[in-house]
């Protein structure tokens, strides 16, 4: 049994956060600790633990991740300028949340992709 995260109860609007768009399959909400002026995390409202619980069964959720992010960042202006979408696993990708969720993050410009 994986255990729930505080991601969760964002779904179900037990604690606050910024949302700004749900539906039946994800949830995308603004990110409580900003790294750039658009910090938006987008996840399935289903619980999957990190990148490598992904099964054949979660394909609607996760493609709806990316049609979710595209929407979103063309609603935050940021789509012509560009962005990075980031989905971190496990201790060496810096994962600290244990439901996965895709990072979109965008208006400034982000530098190299990965810091040395
Ligand atoms: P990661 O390191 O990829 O697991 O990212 C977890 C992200 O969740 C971090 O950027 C946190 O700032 C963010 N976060 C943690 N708790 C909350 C919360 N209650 N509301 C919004 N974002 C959160």
């Amino acid at each position: 049994m994986v255990e729930e995260t505080i991601f969760s109860k964002i779904i179900r609007r037990e604690i606050p956060a910024d949302i700004l768009y749900q539906d039946e399959l994800v949830t995308a909400f603004r990110d409580i600790s900003p790294q750039a002026p658009t910090h938006i995390l987008i996840i399935p409202n289903h619980l999957i633990a990190t990148a490598n619980d992904v099964k054949q069964s979660d394909e609607a959720a996760l493609g709806r991740m990316m049609i979710v992010a595209a929407r979103l960042a063309k609603e935050e202006g940021i789509d012509e300028d560009g962005y990075r979408l980031i989905m971190n696993c496990n201790k060496h990708g810096g994962q600290e949340v244990y439901h996965i969720h895709m990072h979109l993050v965008g208006g400034k410009p982000l530098g190299p992709m990965l810091s040395k």
